[in-house]
């Protein structure tokens, strides 16, 4: 790629090439070739950007919700203008087809501007007092202070903006520490902030290994808010170190979606969404939906109209191709990561209907992947895959979807799809998850509310929630005097 950015950090209002520990190399994930070397910060470099934050929010803090919208509103427009070239460097770090870079980056300018207006909306709240002693008891949202912002790769626009325009809304500093294999993404997402007018120390980009970056920054008495999206096992090392500098934590983890199917489902849209979204950005989604439970009377034609969609898909370079349908998985671990599933089902553990190996060449590509009914004990059905493997189950009762679908520790999404309205509602109801998609496979949107419960985490992103998680709640008590 001809035009990947330099990269840099940003700290304290410089942008800066040299980073003390050394560089690391990026990867496109579609050629194997290395695109970048990305500055790595050293622990002097991490606590000069926790300086700037600290020094910065004094001041940002104190900025009234119009001037940060104003900031934040512009930001969202330099990012709809930049989408095109972004989306470049989206597709070459971590491999998502263009379409879809494209899309992730529009849906993020509407977050950005949903959040810049909580900033003007979201006063506090006044509650009667109980004696005319009292003049007024005021609740107010105050921002916590400095933000730590750890993101991953597979929505390297999305995610940051989600934590970046929340924080900077509420009126806190932040410090980014993006996914290493997707520095330039952020590097550019932060452009469109900074050109905006977002102040010096306000917002700052670092890199660097993220085991003792993240815990440096936790562990820095500056921090107030720590906000991580990422894997159950990192999410639960963070918490506790979180809890242990008594931080307040925002975890955003994986998923392992059920999807349930009844027979009173409307059989051809569902394959047709649940086999088009499933292999969407390779199946690295968190609420990616994975586990489809189906009811038997229906089960062979779903199996065999979902594997003759992913069998057709086309699979290959995005950066040198716009119309493929699925690019490489992002890294090379999550190869070994797939091989292990499939090397785990057969026999009565699962029968691989279409895909299952490695596509041969550079690059790390995965052929979409459908297994037939896994049985309970496998890895797939055990095991965030967290790429393109789907598997079938059949069912006989609704309630027994409902208890295989509820079945394991994670609770970030899960799905159905019933033609029957009390059935429809029921299982809205039943689903013990986050987020609930009925007849559709969407559960996001720049207003509403994006967490889960379970071992996929706690508290929420998106919505008035994204904006609260960056604030402390205040009373204020008035007596006359
Ligand atoms: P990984 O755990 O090695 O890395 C995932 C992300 O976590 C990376 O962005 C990495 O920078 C970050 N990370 C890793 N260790 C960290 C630490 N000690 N402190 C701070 N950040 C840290 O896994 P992977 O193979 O890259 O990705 C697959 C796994 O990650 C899956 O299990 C999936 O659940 C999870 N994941 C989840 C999401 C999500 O949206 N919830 C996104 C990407 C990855």
């Amino acid at each position: 790629m001809t035009d990947y950015p330099t990269l840099k950090m940003f700290i304290n209002g410089d942008w800066i090439e040299a980073g003390e520990a050394g560089t690391m190399d990026v990867v496109n994930p579609a050629t194997g070739a290395v695109i970048g070397q990305c500055p790595k910060a050293s622990p002097a470099q991490l606590d000069a950007a926790l300086k700037a934050a600290d020094d910065a929010f004094a001041g940002w803090s104190r900025t009234s919700g119009a001037e940060r919208y104003a900031i934040l509103r512009r930001a969202a427009d330099l990012l709809r203008e930049r989408a095109p070239a972004i989306a470049r460097v989206v597709t070459a770090e971590m491999g998502k087809p263009r379409a879809q870079a494209i899309g992730e980056i529009t849906s993020s300018c509407d977050v950005v501007d949903f959040l810049g207006e909580e900033a003007k909306r979201r006063g506090g709240r006044l509650i009667p007092t109980r004696g005319a002693a009292l003049i007024a008891q005021m609740v107010t949202h105050e921002p916590i202070g400095p933000a730590v912002l750890l993101t991953p790769w597979n929505f390297p626009i999305n995610l940051p903006v989600k934590k970046i325009a929340g924080a900077l809304a509420a009126g806190c500093t932040a410090i980014l520490k993006p996914a290493e294999n997707t520095p330039g993404s952020a590097q550019l997402l932060v452009e469109c902030f900074v050109d905006a007018g977002v102040p010096k120390g306000v917002l700052n980009l670092v890199h660097g290994d993220p085991g003792p970056v993240s815990e440096h920054l936790i562990a820095s008495p500056v921090t107030r808010k720590v906000s991580f999206t990422g894997s159950t096992a990192v999410g639960k090392q963070l918490g506790a170190l979180a809890a242990t500098h008594m931080k307040r934590f925002t975890p955003e983890l994986g998923g392992h979606a059920p999807v349930i199917v009844s027979k009173h489902a409307d059989l051809d849209r569902a394959v047709a969404m649940c086999a088009s979204t499933k292999f969407r950005n390779a199946g690295q989604v968190c609420v990616s939906p994975t586990r489809f439970l189906v009811a038997r009377e229906i089960y062979d034609r779903f199996v065999a109209e979902f594997a003759a969609v992913a069998s057709k898909l086309k699979v290959g370079d995005p950066g040198a191709d716009e119309s493929v349908d699925m690019g490489p998985l992002a890294h090379g671990r999550r190869i070994a990561a797939m091989e292990q599933v499939v090397a785990d089902a057969g026999g009565n553990r699962g029968e691989v209907v279409t895909g299952g190996s490695v596509i041969a060449g550079s690059g790390f590509f995965f052929e979409p992947t459908v297994i037939a009914n896994p049985s309970p004990d496998s890895r797939f059905m055990t095991e965030e895959p967290f790429g393109p493997i789907a598997g079938i189950v059949p069912f006989d009762a609704i309630e027994d979807a409902v208890g295989i679908a509820n079945s394991l520790r994670y609770g970030l999404a899960a799905y159905a799809f019933s033609g029957d309205l009390d059935e429809a509602h029921y299982l809205g109801r039943a689903l013990r998850a986050g987020m609930v998609g009925v007849n559709q496979l969407i559960v996001s949107s720049p207003e509403t509310p994006f967490g889960g419960i379970g071992d996929s985490g706690f508290g929420s992103e998106g919505g008035e929630e994204g904006y609260l998680a960056f604030t402390d709640t205040k009373l204020v008590m008035l007596a006359k005097s």
